[in-house]
């Protein structure tokens, strides 16, 4: 634990204890004719990689008839730097069709959600999952989270380093309880009902105090936000050979309105490893993390949070007494670039990649375009690897110029757009889910994204904008799952229909946002922001994004504001300048 006094563990603490190692009762729900889990069940399936949730359009609606919440259930694929062949796509797809309505998410960390699965499905859809030999344990929960990594099938050193250190990692902090093969896919029961030391030796009966998150990216292309999470290795070149890892720790975005004491935080430099210290570092931190996370309070209980009341020095010196090799000083870099891999590319060895742009990685079929047809045509008859992106998109890997053609032409006979055909806000925008299954939604996210969208864009194009990189997320909380706080503009829901807008993060992710007006009805963020777009079209210099003209208006008047502070709006203090 921190040094605060040592305070009361919450509720989820003994719920997990008490799991024998995140067992709980999940096993006879499942058999039974339930509908849904028992509460202390809730936090224990997320380990499993799933969240028990309801229809919130029709919650009102079921609550006035005293019928009870329809039950159903989102399903998370981990898949470490989000690579997937063929088969394991179409089999995602299959079951989409079969439990998932149709639908199937690529997520902001580079996995894949079902949603909507009923609970008489729910093991089912996880079997099936893993039949694909993809799994969906730790995809959440208290542990490490899926483990990201740049995309970009590039057969280099550093890209080759980075897929595999990316592997390794997610192995190395995978939970090895047994529960899991037990109940998802008929192993065998553990002999005693008491839990064994070894079972989990790393992380122990409690596991860590929330989740943990770890990205491995590239000094000059920072497409995996590796400023986001617990953890950013940033992988360093000596020519083409890699010289090691910058690492940074102390990220994430989540953060709750009106209280102060919560914050979203840009991870801070840590020191530098070799090459083959990337795993144990990781361990490392996850370890000072579980012994001295907050456990009392999950608000406060991420990794930016303890390095906040200890200091960076301190937390310098607990890592060098357990780590087993030298943790030397950070290297200087320059700020990092930023690419979405998106349209075609070559991958070397005569091959090609190409990215395909999903509106916020919904694969499903729309009236206006079918995305999930157009993608299983796709990958069935070329049979090409995949990657999900930190953005939500799809490449697709192994390619030759000529299916690249025929891959174009079934994306236009589904009513889709190639990424040269879209606007680049759109192709840089993101939107979490939100209403109606996320449980912590309070206002839509992406069902109305497009909508916004297309308001931005139309903006831009007005003021000769639509030729420069912006990047415009979303989300229906605070939580920040689409990493609004970093973003040249963020969105965060309030209430319905209402919205906390920030400016001034940028496609680099290696700065916070401020708070630049607070609870803006959605038809009235355009305008809104209308004013600093057009400052942005006439005052910019060469290639300086939004917020990093909206910074350098700031520094002009020396005026700061903060996500968490009190000040008055930087939109008003910025009015006289724009
Ligand atoms: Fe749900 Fe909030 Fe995350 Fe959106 S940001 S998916 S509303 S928890």
């Amino acid at each position: 634990m921190s040094d605060s006094p040592q305070e009361k563990e919450s509720k989820v603490e003994a719920v997990k204890r008490a799991s024998r190692h995140l067992r709980g009762t999940i096993a006879e729900t499942l058999a039974s004719d339930a509908t849904h889990f028992a509460k202390q069940d809730e936090p224990l399936l997320k380990f499993h990689g799933t969240y028990q949730q309801d229809d919130r359009d029709v919650r009102h609606e079921r609550r006035k008839q005293k019928l009870e919440e329809a039950y159903q259930f989102m399903v998370r694929v981990a898949i470490p730097g989000g690579v997937l062949d063929a088969d394991q796509y179409l089999a995602l797809d299959a079951l989409a069709e079969r439990y998932g309505g149709g639908s199937l998410r690529a997520t902001t960390r580079q996995g894949f959600q079902f949603h909507g699965i009923l609970k008489k499905n729910l093991k089912a859809t996880i079997k099936g999952i893993n039949d694909a030999l993809l799994t969906t344990i730790a995809a959440c929960g208290d542990v490490e989270r899926n483990v990201m990594a740049c995309p970009a099938p590039l057969p280099d050193a550093a890209h080759e380093t980075l897929r595999r250190v990316s592997r390794e990692i997610a192995v190395a902090l995978r939970p090895s309880t047994r529960a899991y093969h037990e109940i998802w896919l008929n192993g065998e029961k553990h002999l005693t009902s008491e839990p064994s030391a070894d079972e989990e030796p790393f992380y122990g009966e409690t596991y860590l105090p929330r989740k943990f998150k770890t990205g491995v990216g590239l000094a000059d292309d920072n497409c995996v936000d590796i400023y986001s999470y617990d953890v950013g290795h940033v992988l360093l070149l000596d020519g083409s050979r890699v010289r090691g890892f910058n690492v940074l720790v102390g990220g994430g975005m989540g953060m709750t309105h009106g209280k102060a004491d919560t914050f979203a935080q840009i991870a801070q430099p840590l020191g530098f490893v070799g090459p083959e210290h990337a795993v144990e570092a990781t361990r490392v931190i996850a370890a000072i993390f579980r012994d001295h996370g907050n456990r009392a309070d999950r608000r406060h209980a991420r990794l930016k949070y303890l390095i906040a009341e200890w200091g960076m020095e301190r937390f310098r010196e607990e890592f060098r007494k357990r780590a087993s090799f030298p943790l030397e000083p950070w290297v200087e870099i320059p700020r990092p670039g930023f690419h979405n891999h998106l349209g075609r590319h070559e991958q070397g060895g005569g091959k090609l990649f190409y990215g395909i742009y999903i509106d916020n990685g919904r694969i499903r079929d729309f009236d206006h375009a079918r995305i999930k047809t157009a993608l299983r045509e796709i990958v069935s008859r070329h049979k090409p690897g995949l990657r999900v992106t930190a953005e939500q998109n799809i490449l697709l890997t192994d390619l030759s110029e000529t299916q690249i053609a025929d891959i174009e032409s079934i994306l236009h006979a589904n009513g889709m757009k190639t990424a040269g055909e879209l606007p680049l806000a759109r192709l840089d925008s993101m939107a979490c889910p939100a209403l109606p299954t996320c449980g912590l939604a309070m206002a839509d996210s992406e069902r109305v994204m497009p909508g916004v969208m297309s308001q931005f864009e139309e903006a831009l194009a007005e003021l000769g904008l639509e030729g420069e990189p912006i990047t415009i997320r979303m989300t229906g909380c605070p939580n920040g799952c689409a990493r609004p706080y970093s973003a040249d503009i963020g969105l965060v829901g309030r209430r319905p229909g209402l919205y906390h807008v920030y400016v001034g993060g940028s496609l680099s992710g290696d700065r916070l946002s401020d708070l630049y007006a607070a609870d803006v009805e959605m038809d009235g963020i355009v305008p809104l922001v209308r004013p600093l777009l057009q400052s942005w079209a006439k005052r910019r210099s060469a290639g300086e994004g939004l917020g990093d003209f909206y910074q350098r208006l700031l520094q002009r008047r020396d005026i700061r504001t903060t996500l968490t502070g009190g000040e008055e709006p930087t939109m008003e203090t910025l009015r006289p300048l724009l």
